[in-house]
């Protein structure tokens, strides 16, 4: 990952976040369907086909703003319950750096908008959610892996929501029956953070 996110990868980040999320909304509903109601792929899609429409606008802004911008869109256009958590994350991520962050300044942020968004779904990790992703991979960023590696930890924890009895979200007016099925909103922040260390990997 690159000392600073710049304006100029920024765009470069929308476009490979959105066509991944592109990419995988199938593959998203399909998790969502099994235990939930079958609308995650849409939902991000949507959110993130609106984040594309404004690449330019958000990418000529201080990169704080920008974050805080699209989280707000996020918020308007993703719905369900991941919209507001995802723009809760993004929203708490601009509010939190400095203009031109350093790798810590990046993983103290990140730690915080990952509490940000446990405040607003009154969630904790191992309740399979999208924080038993987000919480290791804070973890992995605090210990100054790398983004290859960063990559593989979200994968293997997205993995590791499969076991987990759902206890918030949909999926867990199901009990049991939650189990055996990964997350999707897991399966949505794993595949935005492999984007994000390649894209970054690219540019560093
Ligand atoms: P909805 O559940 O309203 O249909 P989505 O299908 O878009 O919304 O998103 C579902 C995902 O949101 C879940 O897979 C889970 O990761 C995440 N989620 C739901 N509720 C919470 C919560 N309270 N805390 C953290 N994440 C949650
Ligand atoms: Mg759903």
């Amino acid at each position: 990952m690159s000392d600073a996110i710049t304006a100029i990868n920024l765009k470069r980040l929308i476009e490979a976040a959105a066509s991944t999320i592109a990419a995988h909304a199938d593959e998203l509903t399909a998790l969502d369907q099994a235990i939930g109601d079958g609308d995650h792929g849409y939902n991000m899609k949507r959110g993130f086909d609106a984040l594309l429409g404004e690449a330019d606008t958000l990418s000529a802004k201080p990169l704080p703003d920008a974050l805080k911008a699209a989280g707000t869109k996020l918020v308007m256009t993703v719905g369900g319950a991941s919209g507001p958590l995802f723009g809760t994350f993004l929203m708490a991520l601009g509010k939190e750096l400095p203009a031109e962050p350093s790798r810590v300044d990046f993983a103290t942020a990140f730690g915080k908008a990952v509490d940000a968004v446990a405040a607003r779904g009154k969630s904790e990790a191992g309740q399979k959610t999208m924080l038993d992703v987000l919480y290791p991979v804070r973890d992995a960023l605090v210990a100054g892996k790398s983004g290859a590696e960063i990559a593989t930890v979200a994968a293997h924890a997205a993995d590791a929501t499969v076991p987990m009895k759902a206890i918030r979200g949909r999926a867990s007016f199901l009990g049991d029956r939650s189990i055996g099925h990964m997350d999707a909103g897991a399966r949505s922040v794993s595949l935005l953070v492999a984007t994000v260390a390649q894209t970054l990997g690219e540019t560093a």
